[in-house]
This record gives C-alpha cells, structure tokens and sequence, in this order.
C-alpha cells in the first residue's frame, strides 16, 4: 500500500510503498477514507535527532477517519465497513486517568512506550492502518468522514481547552483565539457553540482574519506589537477572561500574557517553542497558565456530537496522497486555510 512516510531526520515526506498491515489479536484493521494534516508533525520533522522519541521511518497522520476493513482475534463491537474515526491520544486503558477516558494524561504510556498513531505508531496517512484496540474507535455515522476528520484533534484538542475553562466563559466575558489555522478556525465554533463569550481573533494575515469571522469570531485584530493594546481596547482595559494560544511562539505568548485579566486563564496549546513566566507580579493576580494536551475519549464523542448538530463546519483542503508533501509545504507556509486532508483513496 502506499504511505506518507517521515524517513530520515531533516527530510521532506515521502510516498512510499509498504506491505498491507494486518491486525493482530485485539487490534483493528482500517481501510482510511481521510487524514488531517496538523502543524505538529511539522514540528517533529523539525525536532534534533535526541528528541526524537520513536524510530525512523514513520507513516504520518494523527487523525484518521476509515471503515472497519478487519478485526484482530477476539475483537467485536464493530463490522466491516463501519465508519470511524480514531481517538489518538492512546494509553495504557488501566491506569486512573485512562479509566476516566482520559488517555491524553495516561500515566503509563511513557512507561509502556505507547505512542499515538502518526506520531511514534504507523498513522493514518495511508491506505490502510492498524489501530491498537477498538476503544480507540468512535463511530461516525451520519458525519461526512473528509470534515469529520480535523475534529479527532484540530476539534478535540481545543474542545478539551474550552472545557477546563468553562466556567468563566459567561455571558459578558471575552475570550480571545491567537492563530485562526486548523486548531484556531474550529475552536472559535466551539466557543460560539459552548459558551456565551464574546471571541476576539488574531492571526497574521487578513485571509486568516476573514476565515476567523466567517466562523464566528466576533472581532479580529492583527497579530502584531500593536495586538495587545487593541485587545486592551476591545475590552475596557480589562483584558479578557481566557486566552487560547495555538501558536504557542515567544511572541504569541507573550500576547497572551499581555491580554489575560485579573483571575484569567491563558492556554498555551500550540508547540511553537514559547514559555510564559509565570510568578507574583509577572502576570495578573490569579492568572491561570497551562498547556494541554489533545482530550479524552468522553470528549471526542461530544464534539461529534456538536458536529451531528450542525455546530462545527470545518474548512477543508483536499489532497490525494501522492499531493501529501505539497500539503505539507503549504502548510509550512501558512498557505493553508482551515485544515488540509489527504485522501488516502484517491
Ligand atoms: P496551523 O498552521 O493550521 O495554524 C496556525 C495558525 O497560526 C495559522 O493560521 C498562522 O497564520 C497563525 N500564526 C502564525 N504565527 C502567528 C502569530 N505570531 N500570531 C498569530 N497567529 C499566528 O496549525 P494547527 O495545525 O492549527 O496547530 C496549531 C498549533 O497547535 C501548532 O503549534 C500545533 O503543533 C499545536 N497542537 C497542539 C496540540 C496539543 O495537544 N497541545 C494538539 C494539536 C496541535
Ligand atoms: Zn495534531
Ligand atoms: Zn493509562
């Protein structure tokens, strides 16, 4: 079959030829209908070899929508041709956390040497892929698999941001969205789905900005020196009560510092090298500062479900999976609009 493979440290993906996968006892085997292409692997293909934490090469693709094409021994729940889409934050499935669902903070995957499909494990980027067992699976039905497929992470990781800061998200509050891209375009939906904030977008240019309305956000600003005075201005001098940050960069960062009010919370989701100080005096009283990572499998099945509802319409690009590394490249250029997606079918 053919796969998009990361091959050699420093080196552009490639499309290669690899023997069919087979599942084994208590694994899935999927046929893909669609992978997202997320600005993280993009960062991995720029990490020194020492970070590097899996071996060479790896089939890419983190979020991946396909049918049931084969099940393990003693795998049931599911028939062939289902449509799903994969949970990728895989853990141990025993320990506390992955008991709750919440396989992003498995506290043995490190351990264990569990790592998510597309980013140490064989990803979706291909025509077939293994997935390790079948509560890693959501049924799709009713939901187009193309759009479908950006919410198992550019969906999932900002609802689970959103949901750790719910409960200041009240009527009269404002939250600001830093980066409109794959990530940012989705998460001002869920804001406007979830909660009564007021959304302030920033991005860098005037297409992202206009992508960034199109969805919902109720103001855009350009993300420059000037950005955190208009955010100042946009809210009384007040700041706003949650900033999301998905670029995660030094200047981005320091943006987000800038705007939190008194008591807020800034998310640092995006990996983009940045840290905020955080200490007495450095930021506002009682600013909350963190950085997640992607969600749970509860939440994975209620951002389809808001997608089921109509919430969530994803911008997409289509590409077969020979065009994957020209994808890539748009992205690396900030030419992508909403989320680019390989269709391993053709
Ligand atoms: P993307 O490239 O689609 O979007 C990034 C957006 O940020 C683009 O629109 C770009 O124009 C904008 N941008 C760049 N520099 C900016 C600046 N200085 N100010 C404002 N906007 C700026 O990327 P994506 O796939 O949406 O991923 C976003 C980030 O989130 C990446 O760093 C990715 O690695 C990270 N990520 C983190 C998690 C997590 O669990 N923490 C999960 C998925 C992605
Ligand atoms: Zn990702
Ligand atoms: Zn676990």
């Amino acid at each position: 079959m053919k796969a998009v493979q990361y091959r050699a440290v420093g080196a552009a993906p490639e499309v290669v030829t690899v023997p069919d996968p087979e599942p084994g006892p208590g694994q899935v085997l999927l046929k893909v209908t669609a992978a997202g292409v997320c600005h993280s692997d993009i960062a991995v293909m720029s990490m020194p070899a020492e970070q590097i934490r899996f071996p060479l090469p790896l089939t890419l693709g983190h979020e991946g929508v396909g049918t049931v094409a084969a099940l393990g021994d003693g795998v049931d729940g599911f028939s062939t041709g289902d449509p799903v889409a994969v949970y990728g934050p895989w853990g141990c499935g025993t320990c506390v956390n992955c008991a709750e669902g919440r396989e992003n903070y498995c506290l043995r995957a490190g351990e264990l040497g569990i790592l998510p499909p597309g980013l140490g494990a064989p990803g979706a980027m291909a025509e077939y892929m293994v997935v390790d067992d079948p509560r890693h699976l959501v049924p799709i039905d009713g939901l187009d698999p193309v759009t479908t497929v950006p919410l198992t992470d550019a969906g999932l990781t900002p609802y689970h941001a959103i949901a750790r800061s719910r409960s200041k998200l009240v009527p009269g509050s404002t939250a600001v969205v830093i980066g409109t891209g794959g990530l940012g375009h989705v998460a001002i939906q869920l804001l406007r789905a979830m909660t009564a904030a007021r959304v302030i977008a920033l991005d860098v240019t005037e297409d992202k900005l206009a992508l960034a309305r199109t969805v919902g956000a109720h103001e855009t600003v350009l993300s420059d020196e000037n950005a955190a005075a208009r955010v100042r201005e946009l809210t009384a001098g007040r700041g706003a009560h949650v900033v999301l940050d998905f670029v995660g960069a030094p200047p981005t960062v320091r943006t987000a510092g800038a705007v939190a009010r008194v008591d807020g919370d800034v998310t640092i989701v995006g990996i983009g090298g940045g840290a905020l100080p955080v200490g007495f005096g450095a930021l506002p009283y009682g600013t909350n500062v963190s950085a997640p990572y992607w969600g749970s499998r509860k939440e994975l099945a209620e951002v389809l479900d808001l997608a089921r509802a109509g919430a969530v319409d994803v911008h997409v690009e289509t590409y077969g999976i020979d065009e994957a590394p020209a994808a890539y490249e748009r992205l690396h250029a900030g030419r992508v609009n909403g989320r680019a997606v390989i269709l391993p079918g053709g």
